[in-house]
């Protein structure tokens, strides 16, 4: 039997995780942004220890290490010549194929002290995820291509599970996780690693994931069905111009086909969510994205023939309950100060 979080009395078997984050794929960092302002839990509740029942977790992340240069670098030879033991491997950015280009390097970290040359992106995931625990992909660029993989692009640029294979699995068993968006959402990335670390203490079974690899609990339900807007789409009201409150899929929103989770989680605090707060869903999430979702702004193809047949039944069913709104509007009749009792009370 697995034990729940709340009913953690055992210290983790495993004293010690490092989570070895690298963002020289191409990548803009704002994955790494994004998840400083998590909050279930939040960086510092991992790091600090303030979680019952985790291993102590030391994170290297080039953009929020105190380290730099060389220093920050020596974790990743280390982890490479196996002296830093358990770690999980995180990428944040796309892939490049550097199977394709003439000469030089699409993207890369470090330096190889033998021939002096940068060290690849890819040639850094080819030495430490073999090692690691888990593979995480951080954001939509990491788990899928994202914008640098539209067409036309000239890098071949790829997602993790286009590299290493999607029936991949760490040495600990594991598929590649995808944690997508773009930015990704800050508690869903930490959720998930929180998910990783208590199934590496043993005290959660494998972490459940959908055929795109994403965790299904996060990944399960499209922004439609969290969308505060949805009962303006479900009555046919739809907006024709940014600052109204009612549906956006006129504008160009594509919630009804966009598996996400942030119209009912939020993005900070549970604030935010696009639609929610008048942003169309360009799709950020999904494996198809931006190509697919594009030109954004653009009402979606499906969504002119689902609202034009919402439109007419949405306007009956608005018109109908204009009318029960007026009448429940309104007092019953008995309620009165006359001499009379009228409310049907029969001794
Ligand atoms: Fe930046 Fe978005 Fe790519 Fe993350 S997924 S690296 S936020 S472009
Ligand atoms: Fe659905 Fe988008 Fe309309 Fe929200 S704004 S109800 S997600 S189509
Ligand atoms: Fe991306 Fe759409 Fe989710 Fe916004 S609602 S984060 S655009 S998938």
């Amino acid at each position: 039997m697995v034990d729940s979080p709340s009913r953690i009395t055992k210290p983790s078997p495993v004293s010690d995780v490092h989570i070895l984050w690298i963002t020289a794929g191409l990548s803009c960092d704002g994955d790494s942004v994004s998840v400083t302002a998590a909050e279930q839990p939040s960086i510092e509740d991992v790091l600090l220890g303030a979680i019952p029942g985790l291993p102590r977790v030391h994170l290297h992340n080039p953009v929020l290490a105190y380290e730099n240069g060389d220093e920050f670098m020596q974790f990743f030879y280390d982890a490479e010549k196996g002296l830093l033991e358990p770690f999980v491997l995180v990428v944040e950015g796309s892939i490049p194929n550097e199977k394709i280009k003439k000469e030089g390097y699409w993207a890369a970290m470090g330096t190889n002290h033998d021939t002096g040359q940068p060290i690849t992106t890819c040639e850094w995931i080819d030495r430490l995820a073999p090692k690691a625990l888990a593979v995480i992909g951080a954001g939509t660029c990491a788990t899928y291509g994202g914008i640098h993989a539209m067409a036309g692009n000239p890098t071949g640029a790829m997602g993790l599970a286009d590299y290493l294979g999607w029936e991949w699995r760490s040495k600990a068993g594991l598929p590649i996780v995808n944690v997508p968006g773009c930015p990704v959402q800050p508690d869903n990335f930490m959720e998930t690693v929180l998910y990783l670390l208590y199934q590496v203490a043993g005290l959660a079974p494998m972490i459940p994931l959908d055929k795109q690899l994403r965790p299904t609990w996060l990944f399960g339900k499209t922004v439609h069905e969290g969308c505060d807007r949805g009962s303006y789409y479900e009555q046919g009201d739809f907006a024709t111009e940014y600052g109204s409150s009612k549906c956006l899929v006129k504008l160009g929103c594509w919630g009804p086909v966009v598996d996400c989770n942030v119209t009912k989680r939020g993005w900070m605090r549970g604030i935010g969510g696009c639609p929610n707060v008048g942003g169309i869903c360009i799709g950020c999430t999904m494996p198809g994205f931006p190509d697919k979702f594009m030109p954004f702004m653009d009402e979606p193809p499906g969504g002119m023939l689902s609202a034009a047949l919402v439109g007419g039944y949405g306007r009956m069913i608005r018109a109908l309950r204009s009318i029960t709104n007026a009448t429940v509007n309104k007092e019953p009749k008995w309620r009165h100060n006359r001499p009379e009792l009228t409310t049907g009370y029969r001794p």
